[in-house]
């Protein structure tokens, strides 16, 4: 199967929120892609931020890290791309984190790297905590009927 990389973006935001104890602090920070090549960020704050209080956005980013066929969200990673079963997922996912960190993610014996929590994004030259998609036991298939009728692809770790 013929994957499409779709474009993958950091969203983070930080605003202030009024509370009856005075102004506090918030921040956000995660990434996103779509199938329309679009994210419209002032639209998703819109939805976000919390109507029952006054806020003040301090800041609002979105930056393109590139195009992918995964990207990560909360202990899960994401692919717009269908796959109807395990194998082939899984198959997927593994070369994504190959190209993305290196092979140190395919050795899964490697108990030297278990307890690392961050690895080095030959993409973006940063470290990634990658939330362990590292440990191959961790993964899960997703397939439930959300997946197919978004036709697209989760494995949980
Ligand atoms: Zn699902």
């Amino acid at each position: 199967m013929k994957e499409i990389a779709y474009p993958v973006w950091a969203i983070s935001a930080q605003w202030e929120y009024k509370t009856p104890e005075g102004w506090k602090y918030n921040s956000t920070y995660f990434k996103v892609s779509s199938k329309d090549n679009i994210f419209d960020e002032q639209l998703w704050w819109e939805e976000y931020h919390n109507k029952k209080f006054e806020h003040k956005l301090i800041k609002l980013d979105k930056i393109l890290l590139g195009e992918f066929t995964w990207w990560m969200k909360w202990f899960c990673h994401v692919n717009l791309n269908y796959h109807n079963n395990e194998q082939g997922a899984f198959e997927s996912f593994e070369r994504f984190l190959e190209e993305t960190y290196g092979s140190i993610i395919l050795d899964v014996h490697d108990y030297s790297s278990m307890h690392k929590d961050t690895y080095l994004n030959k993409v973006t030259n940063k470290e990634d905590c990658i939330m362990g998609a590292e440990e191959r036991w961790r993964w899960k298939f997703c397939g439930c009927e959300q997946c197919k009728k978004e036709q697209i692809t989760i494995v949980k770790h």
